[in-house]
């Protein structure tokens, strides 16, 4: 295999800048592209947002011949073709949504070599037809998509993806890339052997998400602490609310409406037709809000969404990272909040245990869950134990989770475990949270009175607390497995052995400090971006983004695809004049300072 010229690279640089409008290349892009231009395999993992599809979309224009890129989602094809075409790059895509003459003039442009970039489906591509017709093709390079689909043991398995071996038996000399966001060290493995990649290059990057901003709360109502969040952070911006159940998705989309948000459901049991409209106006609109259960996700490239929120746990780290990673793929300022209860851990258990799965996996995903409980009770740092879960180590407290911006409080806790531990043992040990948290607040119940519980010794004992304190307790204790909720037993609450030393006085408790449910004061998200918008160039921001909708929509594609929100702040502040000072704007290459610099200067002029 050989070297890359300079002059080669040079023209991948040039490209970087003319074509994306993007002054420097990003983590491992220049090496990744450098070892496809010498005509070798690499497998690049590389976080969400990353920035994996230049890696093979440079190199492909630079090459001679066509770029086949191997992607599982058509809506995703779809997106990422109009995106480079807005570019002027010449890409297209072969797949099912096309008529025959569509088709057929793909077909015609690819044998021509008029193509740089031609995105087919797994299925698509593995047909006689289409690989007779790369054949007859010249051929850059092969880039397969999300290539973690060649696993069996994650949950997007795609049975065709195994065969995509094929490629490189019918096809030696051209070079693959095989790129994914999934890190796992079984998931990237198993794409090695599959995808027959052992001799390629490996390019791994950290998969931190600085501007991700980590929050989780199990305090006060859902819904409450999720309004808060929502207006005090994210006015106006869109974002993914996830939730459990399909009924759950509705009614959180009501109320958000009911609130006067843009709120749209997606779920499993919607019909096909309403689940792509709501997510094509996700994707076009702005502002709008995604209420979805984790049907919702996979393929959607959307690059500002600002907010990912659990109103669930989900089912693993795996899962809470994959899901909270489809927030600020942009590399602007976002979150992901999380708010959770008891009953999502008993929910969560009792699925377990009712599954049919195999012993083992039932024991695997246990502590998954277990793992996921630890991560929201912890005290410390929240990146630091979420990047050390994936094996890469983090030095310093990152400074951007809520952990390290208000470091919660810890108490000796010991009495009011042994408390709580008591009530649920001489109540018999069938009852549950509402019910305990009753009996130690001394509530005047009519079920506890018909029980005769308003004469136990523990009854009033815990008034010095609110009931939702007591509910925070229990939870607490209920992660640390010293109760637990019997879901055969409509959730009633009893005592693990392990709880016997706490009885005794034998061991200490330390609990998170309880805080009153409404939590004031939360600070703006930093940026990472180093133009902040100030004050004075609201009006032009919101000039600059109305202009980008009426745009977008006279062509009938997503607003980001015409400048990214990055680009629009970065033109508020600048305040450019002229095109040449379109130059020094990051997202702005040639083919769109033809097509939209005039325009938006013309926005600018106005309050210049
Ligand atoms: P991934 O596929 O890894 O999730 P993308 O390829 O969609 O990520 O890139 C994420 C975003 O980062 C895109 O909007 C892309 O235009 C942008 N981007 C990629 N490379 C660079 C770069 N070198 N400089 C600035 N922005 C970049
Ligand atoms: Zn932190």
């Amino acid at each position: 295999m050989g070297k890359v010229s300079s002059a080669t690279m040079q023209s991948a640089q040039q490209l970087l800048c003319d074509v994306f409008g993007y002054a420097d290349f990003r983590l491992h892009q220049r090496d990744v592209i450098a070892c496809l231009l010498a005509g070798q395999d690499a497998l690049c993992l590389m976080p969400t947002g990353g920035g994996k599809s230049l890696c093979y979309q440079i190199p492909a224009m630079v090459m001679d011949g066509v770029g086949v890129i191997i992607s599982p989602l058509i809506a995703l094809m779809q997106d990422q073709v109009s995106a480079l075409k807005q570019l002027g790059v010449r890409a297209d895509f072969l797949n099912s949504s096309q008529t025959q003459d569509q088709q057929d003039q793909v077909k015609h442009a690819l044998l021509q070599g008029q193509l740089d970039l031609l995105y087919v489906s797994p299925e698509r591509l593995m047909t006689g037809a289409m690989l007779d017709l790369l054949g007859r093709t010249n051929l850059a390079l092969f880039a397969i998509d999300e290539a973690h689909c060649v696993s069996q043991w994650g949950h997007d398995f795609r049975k065709e993806y195994q065969q995509l071996s094929v490629l490189h038996q019918r096809f030696p000399d051209t070079p693959r890339l095989a790129v994914t966001a999934t890190a796992d060290a079984r998931t990237r493995t198993e794409i090695i052997t599959e995808l027959d990649l052992h001799n390629a290059r490996r390019f791994i990057a950290s998969f931190d998400r600085p501007n991700i901003r980590y929050a989780i709360t199990d305090e006060g109502s859902g819904r409450e602490q999720l309004w808060n969040f929502l207006q005090t952070e994210h006015a106006t911006d869109s974002g993914i609310v996830y939730c459990l159940s399909r009924n759950k998705v509705e009614d959180i989309t009501r109320w958000l409406s009911q609130k006067g948000r843009v709120a749209l459901p997606y779920h499993a049991g919607l019909d096909a037709k309403i689940r792509q409209h709501n997510q094509s106006r996700f994707l076009r609109d702005e502002g709008i809000i995604m209420v979805a259960t984790i049907a919702f996700g996979m393929g959607v490239d959307k690059p500002d969404v600002r907010f990912v929120a659990h109103l669930n746990l989900p089912k693993s780290i795996e899962s809470y990272y994959q899901e909270t990673g489809r927030a600020g793929r942009d590399g602007e300022a976002a979150n992901a909040w999380m708010h959770y209860g008891i009953n999502d851990v008993v929910m969560q258990r009792k699925w377990l245990e009712q599954s049919d799965a195999a012993e083992h996996h039932k024991q695997v995903q246990c502590q998954k869950l277990d793992a996921l409980l630890g991560l929201c009770e912890m005290t410390t740092c929240r990146r630091q134990s979420l990047l050390g879960y994936f094996d890469e180590a983090l030095r310093e407290p990152c400074g951007n989770c809520d952990n390290c911006l208000h470091p919660p409080k810890t108490f000796e806790a010991t009495h009011q475990a042994q408390l709580a531990l008591s009530a649920i043992y001489r109540t018999g040990q069938r009852f549950g949270a509402v019910y305990i948290t009753e009996v130690l607040t001394g509530k005047q119940d009519q079920r506890i009175l018909a029980n005769g519980h308003d004469h136990l010794q523990v009854f009033g004992m815990g008034k010095d607390h609110t009931a939702l304190q007591w509910r925070s307790i229990l939870r607490q204790l209920i992660a640390r497995n010293l109760i637990v909720a019997d879901p055969e037993r409509h959730n009633g609450l009893r005592l693990d052995t392990s709880a016997r030393p706490v009885l005794r006085g034998e061991i200490q408790i330390f609990l998170r400090t309880l805080k009153k449910p409404s939590r004031k004061n939360s600070t703006k998200a930093t940026t990472s971006i180093p133009v902040d918008l100030a004050p004075g160039d609201e009006a032009l921001w919101n000039a600059l983004k109305a202009k980008r909708l009426e745009l977008a929509k006279a062509q009938s594609i997503p607003p980001y695809i015409i400048f990214h929100d990055k680009t629009l702040r970065q033109m508020a502040s600048d305040k450019p004049l002229c095109a040449d000072d379109l130059d020094s704007i990051t997202g702005i290459g040639q083919s769109k300072r033809e097509r939209y610099g005039q325009v938006f200067l013309d926005v600018i002029a106005r309050f210049v």
